[in-house]
């Protein structure tokens, strides 16, 4: 068994989200038994540690031993900005924005990066692997060099030239695809060869997925609790924008964890809605056709950062979306930067258009 604790019983353990079986090793990515992907279970203890602060407050639900060694930049308690001229007009008074642009290098990506490297470099792992579009990227590079762990980096040729220098400051080599993000084919070779090379490695495959990084994607998770603990409750609705659908799966599972052990039994669950742009709508055309998520064949939004045509978290965004009796809904690009624009000059809020779906 796959585990760790401090004081002898596991405290959370690695198992396979179809077999059951529990993992081969805690550095493991995917099931040894069938090849499933790996979701992460915990023992029924407390979910909040009131003497830490940011993200490391909820560090008792967190998959990481010792969290006095954490790395830390000071992720987590972004705010929570209740909306004025938009709620108005919509008539939503309680209408939020979660400001994940707040976190250290300017992404909820922060999250994942300073639980997977957490964990990874507890046990012994010395460089990591990943591809990104560009905040992943960012994040990882940042807390790879917290940790002195040498990083690999396979981005989109497309990727935004500002994103791109902030990631090289950070020191990790980069490669540039071509087409990443735009075929098919080209995406899922990708994965593979960067989930090789890390394997031949020894690295920490960091790819911001569950399907490939079940570790990294608990800390998401601590953006439900945050949620939770500041409205004293579950949101009826939360809007995600989506590529590979992580983002979304995460806060589902953050929010079913927090409903089960801190609320009431019969606490209504938090209504998940999928947002995609209608260039690169993988998972919505699954949702609005009743079915299991297919790629599709070409991708045309030019939003960067959820440009996925085999998302590889599209079934659990899927499973999350039926499960809490969620939808999805996709936006064009003019109506993204319109709502760009209009969270700046109305609320006062800049954020990325991927952000603004
Ligand atoms: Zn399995």
């Amino acid at each position: 068994m796959t585990s760790a604790a401090s004081n002898g019983s596991p405290r959370f353990w690695l198992r396979c989200a179809l077999c059951g079986q529990p993992a081969e090793s805690p550095v493991s990515n995917f099931c040894g038994a069938c090849g499933g992907m790996l979701t992460v279970d915990y023992d029924a203890g407390p979910m909040i540690d009131p003497a830490r602060r940011g993200m490391w407050r909820y560090a008792p639900a967190l998959p990481v031993e010792r969290p006095d060694e954490a790395l830390t930049l000071g992720e987590g308690a972004t705010p929570l900005v209740r909306s004025r001229a938009i709620a108005d007009r919509l008539g939503l008074p309680n209408l939020y924005f979660k400001i994940e642009g707040a976190n250290p290098t300017g992404s909820y990506k922060d999250r994942i990066a300073a639980v997977g490297l957490s964990r990874m470099r507890e046990l012994g792992v010395t460089g990591w692997a990943a591809t990104s579009s560009g905040n992943a990227g960012a994040a990882l590079a940042a807390y790879g060099a917290r940790a002195g762990m040498q990083g690999t980096l396979f981005t989109l040729e497309t990727a935004p030239r500002a994103k791109l220098s902030q990631i090289l400051a950070y020191g990790p080599r980069a490669v540039a695809i071509r087409d990443l993000g735009r075929d098919p084919t080209v995406e899922k070779n990708t994965f593979r060869v960067v989930g090789e090379l890390a394997r031949s490695r020894g690295w920490a495959l960091q790819i911001t997925a569950h399907a490939f990084n079940p570790i990294g994607m608990e800390g998401v998770r601590t953006i439900s609790f945050e949620l939770a603990e500041e409205l004293g409750r579950l949101p009826d609705c939360v809007y995600v924008p989506t590529g590979g659908g992580g983002l979304l799966s995460a806060i589902h599972k953050g929010f079913e964890e927090w409903r089960d052990r801190m609320m009431p039994v019969g606490a209504p669950a938090a209504r998940m809605v999928c947002v995609q742009a209608e260039g690169c709508e993988p998972i919505n055309l699954a949702w609005r056709e009743r079915r299991e998520m297919r790629p599709i064949p070409t991708c045309t939004t030019k939003i960067s950062g959820i440009q996925l045509t085999a998302p590889p978290d599209g079934d659990l965004a899927l499973a999350a979306m039926r499960g809490s009796n969620g939808w999805g809904t996709s936006v064009s690009d003019a109506e993204t930067y319109a709502a760009q624009r209009m969270l700046a000059r109305e609320e006062g809020l800049f954020c990325e258009p991927a952000s603004a779906t």
